[in-house]
C-alpha cells in the first residue's frame, strides 16, 4: 500500500508497500526531478507530446510494467503499476495519462485478448515503447453510450475493411499500434463488435483534428480516421463480436490507472498546498495556525488516504483475478472527485498565486478534471456501482 505521505498503520489489510513498490517509488522520483519537472510548464503551454521520454520510460520498465518478462515486459502486478503512475502524476497528470493508456489500454488489450502471435510480434515492442500505443473506442457521437458505435468493419475475403472517425484517442498521431474497435455487425447488438490491430501506415489510416485542452495538455488527444482501410484477419483480436464486451474488460483496468492517476495528482497539490501555507504569512503568522486552512488540509488528507485504500483494493482484487467492475468504478469515481476538490482546495489556500503559473497547482487543478471524465464519467460510474448494488 502506498501511504506515502501518511503514517503507516495497521490493519488487517497489509498496508506496507512491498520491496518493488519502495524501488518503482524511488526510481520514478529520481527519474522525474531530472526528466519531467524541468520541462512540465513547458510542454504544458505548447501542447509537447514529448515521445522520446517514453523511450525513456520504455528503458526504466514503466511502458510494459504489467507485461510478462517473457514478451520484454516487467512483470509486474496492478499494485505496482498504480504506485508508479501516482508517483507520475505526482509530478505531471499527462505523463501519467499516457502511461496509462499506453500500458492499460492499447498494450492491456492486446495482452488480454491477443494470441501468442499477436503478443510475440506486439508486446515486446510495446514494451520498450518502441511502439507507442492507442485505443480507440469513443466516437464523436458516442462517448459514455459507445456500444453505439458507427465505425464499420466490413469482410473482405480474409480482410477487413474499416471506415469510420474515432475521437479523442490519445496518441492518436504518435501511436504506432491502434487497437480500434468497430461494428462488424448490427447496431444495438453489444455482441456485433470487434477489435483491430492497425499498424501506423496502413492505407487509408491517419490522425484528425488534435484537441487544445483545458489540462492533460502534454498528453496527445487526436481524431482517428479510417477511409476504406484495410488489415488483415490476423489483426483481429480474440473472436469476432466480442470487441465490446472486450473494451469493459479493459476499462476495468483502465478505471484502477484513472484512479491512480487521480491520487498522484491530488497528492502533488496537497504537498504543495501544506508546504505553502507553513511559509505564508498573513496577520503575523503562517496561514496554517488559521483553523479555516488547517481543517482544509485535514479534509484533503482523508480523503487522499480514502482514495488510496480503494484503489489498493481494487487494485489487489484485480491481481487475484476477483470481480473489480464496482469496485474499480469506485475508486475511479472516489478518487477523481477527490483529485478535483483536493486541487480545488490548494488553489484556495495558495490565495492569488495560486491562480497563476508561477506555482503548481492551477496546473493540477486543470489536469484533475480530465480524471471526472475519461474512461467513463463520474456519472457513468455511478450506473455500474448503482447497477452492481442493486442485482
Ligand atoms: C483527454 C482525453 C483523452 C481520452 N482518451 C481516450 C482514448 O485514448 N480512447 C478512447 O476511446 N476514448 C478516449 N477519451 C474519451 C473519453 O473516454 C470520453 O470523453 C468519455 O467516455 C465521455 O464521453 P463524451 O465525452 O462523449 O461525453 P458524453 O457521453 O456525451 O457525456 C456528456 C455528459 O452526459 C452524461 N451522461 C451521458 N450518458 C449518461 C447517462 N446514461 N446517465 C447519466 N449521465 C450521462 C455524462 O456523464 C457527461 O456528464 C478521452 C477523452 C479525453 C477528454
Amino acid at each position: 500500500m502506498a501511504l506515502l505521505i501518511f503514517e503507516p498503520k495497521q490493519s488487517k489489510m497489509d498496508f506496507q508497500q512491498n520491496e518493488n513498490q519502495r524501488m518503482i517509488s524511488q526510481m520514478v522520483r529520481d527519474f522525474a526531478k531530472k526528466e519531467i519537472t524541468p520541462h512540465v510548464m513547458e510542454w504544458d503551454e505548447a501542447q509537447i507530446f514529448p515521445i522520446k521520454l517514453f523511450k525513456k520510460l520504455g528503458d526504466l520498465g514503466l511502458m510494459g510494467i504489467l507485461v510478462p518478462e517473457k514478451f520484454g515486459g516487467s512483470g509486474f502486478t496492478y499494485t505496482e503499476y498504480i504506485t508508479a503512475l501516482s508517483e507520475i502524476a505526482q509530478v505531471c497528470g499527462s505523463i501519467g495519462l499516457s502511461v496509462a493508456a499506453h500500458n492499460s489500454l492499447c498494450t492491456g488489450h492486446i495482452l488480454q485478448f491477443g494470441n501468442d502471435e499477436q503478443k510475440k510480434k506486439y508486446l515486446p515492442n510495446l514494451a520498450s515503447a518502441k511502439w507507442i500505443g492507442a485505443w480507440g473506442l469513443t466516437e464523436h457521437g458516442t462517448g459514455s453510450d459507445a456500444g453505439g458505435m458507427m465505425t464499420t468493419a466490413i469482410k473482405d475475403g480474409n480482410d477487413w475493411i474499416i471506415n469510420g472517425t474515432k475521437n479523442f484517442i490519445t496518441h492518436g498521431k504518435s501511436g504506432q499500434v491502434t487497437v480500434v474497435i468497430a461494428r462488424t455487425g448490427e447496431k444495438g447488438d453489444k455482441r456485433a463488435m470487434t477489435a483491430f490491430i492497425v499498424e501506423n501506415g496502413t492505407k487509408g489510416f491517419s490522425a484528425g483534428k488534435k484537441e487544445n485542452k483545458l489540462g492533460m495538455r502534454a498528453s496527445e488527444t487526436t481524431e482517428l480516421i479510417f477511409e476504406d482501410c484495410r488489415v488483415s484477419a490476423d489483426n483481429v483480436l480474440g473472436e469476432v463480436g466480442d470487441g465490446f464486451i472486450q473494451s469493459l474488460k479493459v476499462l476495468e483496468g483502465g478505471r484502477i490507472s484513472i484512479a491512480a492517476i487521480s491520487i498522484g495528482i491530488a497528492r502533488g497539490a496537497y504537498i504543495a498546498a501544506k508546504a505553502y501555507s507553513k511559509e505564508r504569512e498573513q496577520f503575523g503568522k503562517p496561514i496554517s495556525h488559521f483553523q479555516a486552512i488547517a481543517f482544509k488540509l485535514a479534509d484533503m488528507a482523508t480523503r487522499i488516504e480514502a482514495s488510496e485504500l480503494l484503489t489498493f483494493e481494487a487494485a489487489d482484487l484485480k491481481n487475484r483475478h476477483q470481480p473489480v467492475n464496482q469496485i474499480s468504478a469506485m475508486a475511479k469515481l472516489y478518487a477523481s472527485e477527490t483529485s478535483v476538490w483536493v486541487s480545488n482546495e490548494a488553489v484556495q489556500i495558495f490565495g492569488g498565486y495560486g491562480y497563476t503559473k508561477d506555482y503548481p497547482v492551477e496546473k493540477f487543478y486543470r489536469d484533475s478534471k480530465l480524471c471526472t471524465i475519461g474512461e467513463g464519467t463520474s456519472e457513468i460510474q455511478k450506473l455500474v456501482i448503482s447497477r452492481e448494488s442493486l442485482k
